[in-house]
């Protein structure tokens, strides 16, 4: 019997889609017969093809973004901007291929040219994430086409529509069916792809815990490329900020956003003990004040529920656990329906909490820690196995660089929020929080391999030292 897949919507517990799991050899079996034809194709018929997929998924950003929007939960405006990264993502990434993996021709030893040239690895795997399910895995499949490989894609189970939506967009743009395959399913079909012989790469954006697991997968496997991009335990740093106001915007921004489901939203808020009660006071009032509705209600919330009653009820064990340990909630979670996972933003003093755990809370809840110096508070932010993001909000230069200096991510900003990356810069962490492999700008350098090769018009050669004289021998019988 066939195995289906169904998707409900967070905000409603309504089924959305459903479908058959997916057959991993037969999709790796259409990807590896149809890519050696579309990496044959010259650059500009790829490259034509992806802004064709660009104008389609721009003509059809209000479905797309109703979909988004029904089976992540997050608001309409909010899915309105993933479509846009979507869109947008085309563009930079023709950028990028031309800035860091065109062809450089330079000149060699003995009047031999040095070329520089990329060829993509063959058929690669891309597995997504549920709180961005299109802009996240397209940000590696662009990319990944560009520079010529095919892709089987398979998106989180718990995002399966956005997937199967994505990639008709790529076929209905023009890229052959064989070039990028949707494979329906959830973590064992993950496993069985990364595992199959016929890929020659994984490009992963998801969880540390399924990140570690395919680095251990992978280890027998050192010529299969391998991107990991992971979560973060992010500190944001308010320290010296004459305006309290924007410091508390921005704290809200930071935690709240995606009802915190974003690998860059701050979870841990570190302050000045006694320095910042107006900025605490200014952040819990504004977290009262948002509005978590429907993705579609008015007026618009500023975010939905988080993506559905487990994850919920983990989030709100979590918060119960802080508070057992000593935590004191400036806000409470809560949550007004059992069935629903609709999750108020929640704030909670931790600072007496002995041995705090290093994990990601992957939703609304922001951990307060207060310190008594800059140093401590340093400390403090960098004690974490992670390295997404990290913010300081306040303070001068001087100390926004003693920051800068100190702090172990792939993202650190100033007066502004731990999120919202530019999608025309790199993007990845350090720790465990990816491989150096960062994405976003940088990701056609794990797209495509150098290759080096060194050309003359003719052969020609000699060999200048080291050589016996071919007559020696004669000369020595002759005398
Ligand atoms: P997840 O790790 O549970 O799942 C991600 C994908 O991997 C899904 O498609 C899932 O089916 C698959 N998967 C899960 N376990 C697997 C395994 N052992 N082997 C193979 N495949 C497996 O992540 P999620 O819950 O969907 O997403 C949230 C996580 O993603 C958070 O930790 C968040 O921080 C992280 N994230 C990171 C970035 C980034 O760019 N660094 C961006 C967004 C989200």
């Amino acid at each position: 019997m066939t195995e289906m897949l169904i998707s409900t919507e967070p905000a409603t517990g309504a089924e959305l889609w459903s479908g058959a799991i997916g057959d991993v050899d037969a999709e790796v079996a259409a990807a590896r017969a149809a890519w050696a034809g579309w990496a044959s194709k010259p650059l500009t018929v790829r490259v034509e093809t992806l802004r064709r997929f660009a104008n389609v998924v721009r003509g059809r950003k209000d479905q797309f973004a109703d979909v988004i929007a029904r089976e992540t939960g997050k608001p309409l405006w909010e899915a309105g901007t993933e479509v846009d990264a979507v869109v947008n993502k085309v563009d930079i990434s023709i950028s990028a291929y031309s800035e860091r993996t065109a062809q450089r021709k330079q000149e060699g030893a003995l009047g031999a040219r040095v070329a520089v040239r990329h060829k993509p690895h063959g058929v690669l795997a891309v597995l997504g994430p549920y709180n961005f399910p299109a802009h996240l895995p397209n940000g590696h499949i662009v990319p990944a086409l560009i520079a010529g490989n095919a892709v089987v894609f398979k998106p989180s189970e718990k995002t399966p529509a956005v997937g199967e939506l994505l990639v008709k967009l790529f076929h209905e743009a023009g890229v052959p069916e064989g070039v990028v395959r949707c494979l329906i399913g959830g973590p064992d079909q993950g496993r069985a792809l990364a595992a199959h012989a016929g890929i020659d790469g994984l490009l992963f954006t998801g969880s540390a815990r399924a990140g570690m697991a395919l680095h251990r997968q992978f280890a027998d496997t050192p010529q299969k490329i391998l991107a990991l991009e992971l979560g973060g335990n992010n500190p944001l740093v308010i320290w010296d900020a004459p305006d309290t106001h924007a410091a508390a915007v921005m704290a809200a921004q930071s935690a709240f956003l995606s009802a915190g489901q974003r690998c860059t939203a701050a979870r841990r808020l570190i302050v000045k003990d006694g320095a910042h009660e107006e900025v605490l006071d200014q952040l819990r009032r504004l977290a009262e004040r948002l509005i978590v509705d429907h993705p579609h209600a008015t007026p618009a919330p500023f975010m939905g529920p988080v993506i559905d009653n487990a994850s919920a009820d983990q989030l709100q064990e979590a918060f119960l656990d802080l508070m057992m340990k000593g935590g004191r909630p400036l806000k409470h979670l809560d949550r007004h329906q059992e069935d629903k996972p609709f999750l108020s933003p929640a704030i909670i003093d931790v600072t007496d909490v002995q041995e705090r755990a290093d994990v990601e809370l992957f939703g609304p809840i922001l951990q307060v820690i207060r310190v008594p110096d800059f140093d401590a508070a340093l400390a403090e932010a960098s004690a974490t196995r992670f390295g997404l993001a990290a913010s300081l909000v306040g303070g001068s230069p001087q100390l926004y660089d003693k920051f800068w200096a100190n702090i172990r991510a792939g993202v650190v900003n100033w007066n502004k929020p731990t999120n919202g990356a530019p999608s025309n810069a790199p993007f990845g962490g350090v720790g465990i929080s990816g491989n150096h492999r960062p994405s976003a700008y940088y990701a056609a350098d794990y797209c495509a391999y150098p290759v080096t090769s060194s050309e003359a018009d003719n052969a020609r050669a000699s060999i200048g030292v080291g050589l016996r004289d071919p007559y020696a021998a004669a000369n020595e019988l002759e005398g």
